[in-house]
């Protein structure tokens, strides 16, 4: 899609600062960063949500949260098989939640204590 932002990031349009790539997801820093950490991970396909992805296509969206996870690892995040120090996966879906960009994409969020319940 032409007019969507996350999209055009994918086909290297508008520059972003990327941090993991598959064949099928990149992952790249918020340009507007809520934590020392925050990394966006998106599917190069274009899907709205994880819902509606998650019908076309369940594989890919897995992947979306492999990469998630080894972004957390590349950050120093998590270890391969532990959740240490910790990091949140956030996946603001729809208007309420204000979701701006209507791409799918995981926020990957570390590097700094994070309350619970997010405002
Ligand atoms: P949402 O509110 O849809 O969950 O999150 C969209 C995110 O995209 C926001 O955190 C915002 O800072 C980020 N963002 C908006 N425009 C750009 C951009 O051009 N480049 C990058 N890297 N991030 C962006
Ligand atoms: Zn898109």
């Amino acid at each position: 899609m032409s007019d969507c932002l996350f999209c055009r990031i994918v086909a290297r349009e508008i520059p972003a600062d990327v941090v993991h790539e598959t064949d099928r997801t990149l992952a790249f820093r918020d340009v507007n960063p809520q934590a020392p950490t925050h990394v966006l991970v998106v599917p190069k396909e274009h899907h709205a949500t994880a819902g509606l992805l998650v019908g076309a296509d369940p594989q890919l969206l897995a992947d979306v949260v492999a990469s998630a996870h080894a972004v957390a690892v590349q950050e120093g995040l998590a270890t391969e098989d532990g959740p240490e120090p910790g990091y949140r996966l956030v996946a603001n879906t729809g208007p309420a939640a204000g979701q701006t960009v209507h791409h799918l994409h995981l926020h990957v969020l570390g590097g700094r204590p994070l309350t619970w319940p997010p405002g």
